[in-house]
């Protein structure tokens, strides 16, 4: 049976202070909650990931880092590689998130390269793919998913070892969500691909999570949805007793 996950994408934000307050107070709520298949991760900055270990040890919640080189090692100033990860024993890295993409200019081909990096340190990606307001618009959604699954897993054996997260670009941050009927359109593609590339077994055990302005009002219907198997959170992972709410709907579910 596959896992609901309920990850924290923190992305560039919060002091250490702050991040310490926040992973205390996840830890204390996370005490009074019977999570059963629900799963639990948060995605600090880089900075942040020893510190969050080192509280996730004692707590019911896993670590991933928000970013990995697609080298193995080397000169590579400011970057970290899969091994390093690895030696923090990360549970998970994202990669193929649209702000890099956009900003950093990351190709699927380098994607791809990233989560097979990960998959050498065993790291589980959460693989994100997710087409733009435009491409929504000219009717191309589908086509824009397909290539970057494409892409993204080229070459790529799964056995429990991928999440991917479905984020249309025009919800992240605007505070626009997709309608529970449109993401699981999408979610139901992505586990058809998943089926006609790997295996019916590998479509029904991959969690396929939905992104883009998740928040306590809005969870409970996306989460409803038979494809859509958690979220990944941006704005609303910020505020713990918001999280803490997303993670007591998704358990109650
Ligand atoms: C994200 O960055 O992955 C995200 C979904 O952000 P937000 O929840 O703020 O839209």
């Amino acid at each position: 049976m596959r896992k609901t996950i309920i990850a924290g994408n923190w992305k560039m934000n919060k002091t250490f202070l702050e991040a310490d307050i926040f992973l205390f107070e996840l830890s204390e709520n996370l005490e009074k909650i019977e999570l059963g298949t629900v799963e639990v991760v948060i995605c600090p900055p880089s900075l942040y990931l020893e510190l969050a270990s080192d509280i996730a040890t004692d707590s019911k919640f896993h670590i991933g880092a928000q970013n990995v080189n697609d080298n193995a090692d080397g000169a590579f100033t400011g970057e970290i590689s899969a091994a390093m990860l690895h030696s923090m024993d990360l549970k998970y890295c994202i990669i193929g998130h649209s702000e890099r993409r956009k900003y950093y200019s990351e190709s699927d081909e380098m994607i791809n390269a990233k989560l097979k990096k990960l998959h050498e340190n065993e790291i589980i990606p959460i693989l994100c793919i997710g087409e733009t307001l435009e491409q929504r618009e000219q009717g191309i959604t589908k086509d824009i998913i397909l290539a970057q699954l494409d892409g993204g897993l080229n070459g790529v054996e799964i056995e429990d070892n991928v999440v991917i997260a479905y984020e249309p670009i025009w919800a992240i941050g605007t505070g626009k969500t997709a309608t529970p009927q449109q993401a699981q359109e999408i979610h139901s593609l992505i586990r058809n691909w998943l089926e006609e590339n790997y295996s019916k077994d590998i479509s029904e055990e991959t969690s396929i999570l939905y992104g883009g302005s998740m928040k306590p009002e809005n969870v409970k219907e996306l989460l409803s949805q038979s494809d859509i198997d958690g979220g990944l959170i941006g704005g609303a992972s910020l505020d713990v007793s918001k999280f803490s709410k997303m993670i007591e709907t998704a358990v109650e579910l």
